[in-house]
């Protein structure tokens, strides 16, 4: 995406940085528990509190879920690392230092393929990802004149996963971070949720001329808390920039905070108030060795990843479109292939027809999860994981539409229902007579009405007006409640009408 400034175009150039949370029961260096939601400093060990003489000693889970995270972003993993201490004095942060990783990270380089909306991929290079811990949290809404302070998240093991500054427009920034958050979901080492805090996002924005061969000064928006609002904030920055440098000033290297409420960013400090962190390994801290053969076992116990199982249904015959959005979640390709095995597994014979017809119906089924019901979903604001109506509901509806029970456009209703009262397909069209007409005699009682009732239109149609034939089709499909098999009614019409 190009800006279109007063002086010509301008090409947004953005890198990010993304905190993601471990998933793991303790902390990185102490045995605290990480429970979202806990009361306050209900979870806070000696190490975390930072009191004298307190040792850390590292979490094996965090080090394995940091190697997991790294092979899934096709990352090098380093078999020697080193903590440092990032120095910088703050009421949260009772030890007055975070252990980072800085010159000597425990994964380098890697790749995330993002999904444009137009179905083409790019590849944005990751530079690092690096352990380290989360600081505590400041609560300033508790009392009139005093600040609180939370240690709950103090200790807590986060992963920083820096981009290269590849990144071009916000749509882009926005699938990078849908991408890597559905990578860390599948390998199940941050729960990626954003509202939460386990996701957390810097981005890093700068403009400059199409083409230009240098960057241009960057400034970085802090701790944005979703995709939608780092999206907003990008777009924002970089308009800002662009008007400040046609207007004859210069952008400032520095640190902003987004306002959501706003839809703006503004500063926060400035690089001449940038911290000087002083950083020096942890002499608490060996430098972190790695087995060659933990490397190999977690390798061996990777789950397919969303990239190779969009592959797979593609190469299965689905579009590319509905591909990627199936495999976003894990849990909607779960469903889908419930629901495909259901509705699959008994057609037997491996004739060249049979798979071509499964094909289909893979598309079809596809289609249908990714419409109709990621629609009631998102009308109803749930997740799949906890759908209204199971795999199993879903097929049982999908083969009733498939063997002719009921028409497509009832089919619509059915679901909505069987969404609403949590009933399979069967007794939903039971209870409410939704079975399909595909009695002719029905059908032709209706065709013979509405042609009677519409003389006028029935003789426009009979002049050449072609067109008409949409019209008594869905005349016919009202008379009969929408019951009626659509193929009957074209038939029996296209006979009827030609008089
Ligand atoms: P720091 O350690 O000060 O945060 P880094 O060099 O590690 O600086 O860069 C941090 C992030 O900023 C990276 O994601 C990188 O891609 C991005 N970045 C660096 N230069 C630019 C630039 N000119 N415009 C936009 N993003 C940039
Ligand atoms: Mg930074």
């Amino acid at each position: 995406m190009l800006i279109d400034g007063k002086s010509g175009k301008w090409e947004i150039v953005i890198g990010l940085e993304v905190h993601a949370q471990v998933v793991s029961n303790a902390k990185l260096f102490s045995g605290a528990a990480t429970a979202f939601g806990a009361a306050p400093n209900a979870q806070v060990s000696l190490v975390d509190a930072a009191f004298p003489g307190m040792l850390p000693v590292i979490n094996r889970i965090c080090v394995e879920q940091a190697i997991k995270t790294g092979l899934g972003i096709n990352g090098t993993i380093n078999r020697v690392s080193v903590f440092d201490r990032k120095n910088y004095f703050y009421a949260d942060l009772p030890a007055g230092y975070q252990i980072s990783q800085y010159t000597r990270p425990i994964v380098s380089g890697g790749k995330v393929t993002i999904d444009l909306a137009d179905g083409r991929t790019r590849e944005i290079a990751v530079t690092r990802l690096h352990l380290e811990q989360d600081a505590g949290k400041s609560l300033h809404d508790q009392h009139p004149t005093k600040t609180y302070v939370d240690l709950n998240r103090s200790g807590v093991a986060l992963m920083e996963i820096v981009s290269e500054p590849e990144l071009r427009s916000p749509d882009e920034a926005g699938a990078y971070l849908r991408k890597l958050r559905s990578i860390l979901r599948y390998l199940g080492t941050c729960d990626g949720n954003m509202e939460e805090g386990s996701m957390r996002c810097d981005a890093n924005v700068s403009v400059r001329r199409p083409g230009a061969a240098e960057f241009g000064t960057r400034c970085e928006i802090k701790n944005v808390n979703s995709v939608r609002f780092v999206m907003q904030a990008i777009e924002y920055e970089a308009r800002r920039q662009v008007a400040l440098i046609e207007g004859g000033g210069t952008v400032d290297q520095e640190t902003r905070l987004f306002d959501s409420d706003a839809g703006t960013t503004r500063p926060m400090r400035s690089k001449e108030h940038a911290h000087d962190y002083r950083y020096f390994p942890d002499p608490d801290l060996l430098p972190l060795e790695l087995d060659e053969g933990v490397i190999a076992h977690i390798k061996r116990e990777m789950p397919e990843l969303p990239d190779a199982k969009k592959r797979r249904y593609i190469a299965m015959g689905l579009s590319d479109h509905v591909a990627a959005l199936l495999t976003a979640e894990r849990e909607a390709s779960a469903y889908f292939e419930d629901v495909a095995e259901e509705l699959t597994s008994k057609i037997e014979t491996p004739v060249p027809e049979a798979a071509a017809a499964i094909a289909v119906m893979r598309q079809t089924i596809a289609n249908l999860i990714t419409g109709k019901l990621f629609a009631i979903l998102n009308d109803r604001g749930v997740s799949i994981a906890n759908s209204p109506i199971s795999a199993k509901n879903f097929a049982g509806l999908l083969r009733l539409t498939f063997d002719g029970t009921i028409s497509n456009r009832v089919m619509q209703d059915v679901a909505e229902a069987m969404a609403d009262t949590g009933k399979d397909a069967k007794t939903v069209v039971a209870e409410k007579g939704l079975r399909q007409v595909s009695d002719s005699g029905a059908i032709a009682a209706a065709v013979d009405k509405v042609i009677a009732d519409n003389a006028a239109k029935v003789a426009d149609y009979r002049g050449g007006k072609q067109a008409l034939f949409g019209w008594f089709v869905g005349q016919v499909m009202k008379a009969t409640g929408g019951k009626a098999n659509p193929g009957m009614v074209n038939e029996l019409l296209k006979k009827k009408l030609v008089g």
